[in-house]
C-alpha cells in the first residue's frame, strides 16, 4: 500500500508554478492577479483566505484582499465584482464560500466574468467540463485527478465509484474520469446498496461528508481511494474513509488531513495562470 502525499505533491506544484508564474509574465510584461472577496467574520475562511493570499505572494501571483462587513448591501458586492470584471490587473475572482445566510449566493457568483471564474462554478466552466473540452476546472476537483496523474496511476478503462454528487465535488470529479475514458458510477444518499457499488471500485473517490463511512468490507483488494472528505470526529480530523480498516486492502490512499485537502490552494494557482494566459492569449 502506497500514501498518497499531497502535501508534498502540492508544494513540488507550487515550486514549479512559481517557475512558470515568472515566464508568463515576462512574456505578457505584466503581472498576475488574484482577487479574493470574504464577506463576513467566519473564522475558518478568513484562514482560508489569508492562505490563498500568502501562496499567491510565495509563487508570484498579485492578491487583492476584499473584507467586506457582513450587513453590507448585495448590490455593494455586486459592484465591486463588476469593477474587478473589468479590471486588467485582476485574472482571477473569487467569493470565498459560505456567504452569510442573507446573501443571494448564486447570483453574486454569477456575476463574476467566467473567464475569471478561477473556483470554476459557473455555467459557463461546468457546460465545458461537461463537453469534453474544459477550461477552469473547479480546484477540489482538479487536485483529485492531479493527484491521480502524479502517481500514475492508470483511468481509461477503469471502473471508478464516485460517492457524491455535489456541483462543488462529486459532479466534476466524475465528468473528469469519463473524460479520462474511465467507467465511472455515481452514488449519492439515496443509493441502494452502497457497499455493491464501491466493492466493483478500482478507482473510488469518496467525497460524502460522512466521517468514516467507507469501511474495509466495502472496498476490494488493491483499490485507489482518494478521500475527499474532511470531517471532525473526538480525534480531530478525519476523512469519509476509515482509513485503519480500507488501507490494508488498497494499492494508493490518501490521508486526511495532508490528502486532498493541500492541492486545492495549489489548483487555485494553477487556475489563475491559466485564466490569465487565455485571457492574454485570446
Ligand atoms: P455536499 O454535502 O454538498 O455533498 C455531499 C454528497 O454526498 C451529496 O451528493 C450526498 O448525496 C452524498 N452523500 C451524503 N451521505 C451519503 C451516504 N450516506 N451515502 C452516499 N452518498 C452520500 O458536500 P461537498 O461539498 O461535496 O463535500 C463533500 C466532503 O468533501 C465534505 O466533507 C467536505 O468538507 C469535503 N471537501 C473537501 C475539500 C478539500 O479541499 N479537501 C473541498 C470541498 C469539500
Amino acid at each position: 500500500m502506497q500514501i498518497i502525499d499531497g502535501k508534498k505533491t502540492a508544494s513540488e506544484i507550487r515550486l514549479a508554478l512559481k517557475e512558470k508564474v515568472s515566464s508568463a509574465v515576462m512574456k505578457y510584461k505584466k503581472p498576475i492577479g488574484l482577487a479574493v472577496i470574504l464577506v463576513g467574520d467566519d473564522a475558518p475562511s478568513k484562514i482560508y483566505t489569508a492562505n490563498k493570499a500568502k501562496a499567491c505572494n510565495e509563487i508570484g501571483i498579485q492578491s487583492f484582499l476584499y473584507r467586506l462587513e457582513d450587513g453590507i448591501p448585495q448590490e455593494e458586492i455586486l459592484a465591486l465584482i463588476d469593477r474587478l470584471n473589468r479590471d486588467d490587473a485582476v485574472n482571477g475572482i473569487l467569493v470565498q464560500l459560505p456567504l452569510p445566510k442573507r446573501y443571494d449566493e448564486s447570483n453574486i457568483l454569477k456575476s463574476i466574468d467566467v473567464n475569471k471564474d478561477v473556483d470554476g462554478y459557473s455555467a459557463y466552466q461546468i457546460g465545458r467540463l461537461n463537453l469534453g473540452k474544459p477550461e477552469l476546472v473547479s480546484c477540489t476537483p482538479l487536485g483529485v485527478l492531479t493527484l491521480l496523474d502524479t502517481y500514475q496511476i492508470p483511468i481509461e478503462g477503469k471502473e471508478a465509484v464516485v460517492v457524491g454528487r455535489s456541483n462543488v465535488v462529486g459532479k466534476p470529479v466524475a465528468q473528469l474520469l469519463l473524460s479520462r475514458n474511465a467507467t465511472v458510477t455515481i452514488c449519492h444518499s439515496r443509493t441502494q446498496n452502497l457497499a455493491e457499488h464501491t466493492r466493483r471500485a478500482d478507482i473510488l473517490i469518496v467525497a460524502a461528508g460522512r466521517a468514516k463511512m467507507i469501511t474495509g468490507d466495502m472496498v476490494k483488494r488493491g483499490v485507489v481511494v482518494i478521500d475527499v472528505g474532511i470531517n471532525r470526529d473526538e480525534h480531530g480530523l478525519c476523512g469519509d474513509v476509515d482509513f485503519d480498516s480500507v488501507a490494508p486492502k488498497a494499492s494508493y490512499i490518501t490521508p486526511v488531513p495532508g490528502g486532498v485537502g493541500p492541492m486545492t490552494i495549489a489548483m487555485l494557482m494553477t487556475n489563475t495562470l491559466k485564466a490569465y494566459e487565455l485571457q492574454n492569449g485570446r
